[in-house]
C-alpha cells in the first residue's frame, strides 16, 4: 500500500437550517478542507477536518496538507498509520510552528484518510476493524434544534418534534442569551415539553465568565440537566476546575481542545466529567483513541463531538469502551456515499469498508470551492 498520489479539496456545505447561531458563532455553511490519498493498489482514502467555511483559513489548512505533509507521505507504506502520525507530528519544522491549530487540523485529515485506507484494505467498516460490534446500539442525541437565534416557540416545537416524532432520547440546547433569566426560561420550557425521561444538555460555547457560569450553573440541577457544556473560555483550566467544584451539574468539554496533553490536564484536575474529544481537532483517529483511553482510565464517559460532520465519530464511538452516546447534527449528508444515519434515536452501524468518509461522485462538483 505505497502512497502514490495526494489530492486536496475544500468543501463549503450549506447548513440545514439556513442560518444558525450559538453564543459565539453564526453560520451559513460548514467547511471541510480535506485530502484524498491514493495507493499503488488502487485504494483511495478520504479524510477531512471541520471549519466555519472561511476560505482564507481553509486555504491554510489545505496548503499545509499539500505543501508540508504530502511530501512526507509520498512513497511511504500507508499501513504504518501510527508511524506516519509520528513522522508528521514530530517533524521538527512543523513542531516548531504548530503543535496545535492549523497544522493539527491538517494532520487530522491525513490521519483519518490513512485509517479509512486501512479499513478499506481490511474490507471492514472501521468500527469493526477497531473491535466494535453491531450488537451494541449507539444512542444519538440531537443538537440541530437547539439554536440560540431561534425563538422560544421554535425551540420548544423543534425539541418536542425530535423526541415525539424522531425518537430521540436526548436533546441539547444552546445557552448564552443576554440575561440568565432568558436562558433559564428556555431550559424550563424545553424540559416541560420533552418530559422528565429525556436527557437535556445545555451548551454555552465558551461564552460566560466564571461568575456568570456559576450563577446559571447553580440552577441547572433544578431542570435535571445532564451536563453544562463549554461554560467558560475553552483553555481556562483553573476556571473549569473551580466551576466543577461549585455546582452540582457535570461539566462537558473537549471539542476545542487540540491535544492529548490538554485532555490530560483537564481530566486530572477534575475540570471535566463528560469528555468530548473531536477527531478533526485532535490529530485524527490516532490521537482521539488515546484521549478516549485516558478518559476510560479515569472512569469518565466519552461523548465525541458530532456525528455526521465528523463521520468517523460513529465508528470510534461504536468501538470504544468509554462511549455510549454521540451527538448528531446532519449537515453533510449530501457529501458522503454512506452518511451517518439515525433511526429511532440510534445510529445505524455503517456497512461499507472504511471510515464512511468516501465522498460521493457529485460532492466535489457541488460543494468544492477554490
Ligand atoms: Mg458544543
Amino acid at each position: 500500500m505505497i502512497i502514490r498520489k495526494i489530492e486536496t479539496f475544500i468543501l463549503h456545505v450549506p447548513v440545514t437550517r439556513n442560518r444558525i447561531a450559538d453564543s459565539t458563532h453564526t453560520l451559513t455553511h460548514w467547511g471541510a478542507p480535506g485530502v484524498i490519498i491514493e495507493t499503488d493498489n488502487g485504494l483511495r482514502g478520504y479524510g477531512y477536518t471541520g471549519t466555519h467555511a472561511h476560505l482564507a483559513t481553509d486555504r491554510l489548512i489545505r496548503d499545509c496538507i499539500a505543501n508540508v505533509y504530502a511530501p512526507l507521505l509520498e512513497g511511504e507504506d500507508a499501513r504504518g498509520v501510527l508511524y506516519l502520525w509520528q513522522k508528521l507530528h514530530r517533524n521538527p519544522p512543523v513542531q516548531w510552528v504548530g503543535r496545535a491549530g492549523i497544522t493539527h487540523l491538517a494532520l487530522s485529515a491525513v490521519d483519518i484518510a490513512l485509517w479509512d485506507l486501512k479499513a478499506k484494505q481490511a474490507g471492514q467498516p472501521l468500527w469493526q476493524l477497531l473491535g466494535g460490534a453491531a450488537a451494541e446500539p449507539l444512542e444519538a442525541y440531537n443538537t440541530d434544534g437547539g439554536w440560540l437565534n431561534w425563538s422560544l416557540a421554535e425551540l420548544v416545537d423543534d425539541c418536542r418534534r425530535q423526541v415525539e416524532e424522531e425518537g430521540y432520547r436526548g436533546v441539547k440546547i444552546k445557552v448564552g442569551r443576554e440575561h440568565a433569566a432568558e436562558d433559564l426560561a428556555r431550559i424550563e420550557a424545553v424540559r416541560n415539553a420533552i418530559g422528565s425521561r429525556v436527557k437535556l444538555m445545555v451548551d454555552a460555547n465558551g461564552r460566560f465568565d466564571l461568575p456568570a457560569a456559576m450563577r446559571l450553573g447553580r440552577h441547572l440541577s433544578e431542570y435535571d440537566v445532564t451536563w453544562f457544556e463549554e461554560p467558560i473560555w475553552y483553555d481556562d483550566l483553573p476556571g473549569h476546575t473551580r466551576l466543577a467544584a461549585s455546582i452540582d451539574t457535570p461539566i462537558a468539554l473537549g471539542e476545542q481542545l487540540y491535544t492529548l496533553d490538554h485532555f490530560r490536564d483537564f481530566i486530572t484536575a477534575g475540570a471535566v466529567h463528560f469528555v468530548q474529544p473531536d477527531a478533526v481537532r485532535l490529530a485524527g483517529v490516532t490521537e482521539w483513541w488515546q484521549v478516549a483511553d485516558l478518559a476510560l482510565a479515569h472512569r469518565l464517559p466519552v461523548v465525541a463531538h458530532i456525528g455526521d460532520m465528523v463521520q468517523v465519530h460513529v465508528h470510534l464511538s461504536m468501538a470504544h469502551r468509554a462511549c455510549r452516546l454521540l451527538e448528531y447534527i446532519p449537515w453533510l449528508r449530501d457529501c458522503f456515499e454512506e452518511p451517518a444515519t439515525v433511526r429511532d434515536g440510534h445510529f445505524l452501524p455503517p456497512q461499507a469498508p472504511g471510515a464512511s468518509t468516501t465522498l460521493r461522485a457529485d460532492a466535489l462538483p457541488r460543494f468544492a470551492v477554490d
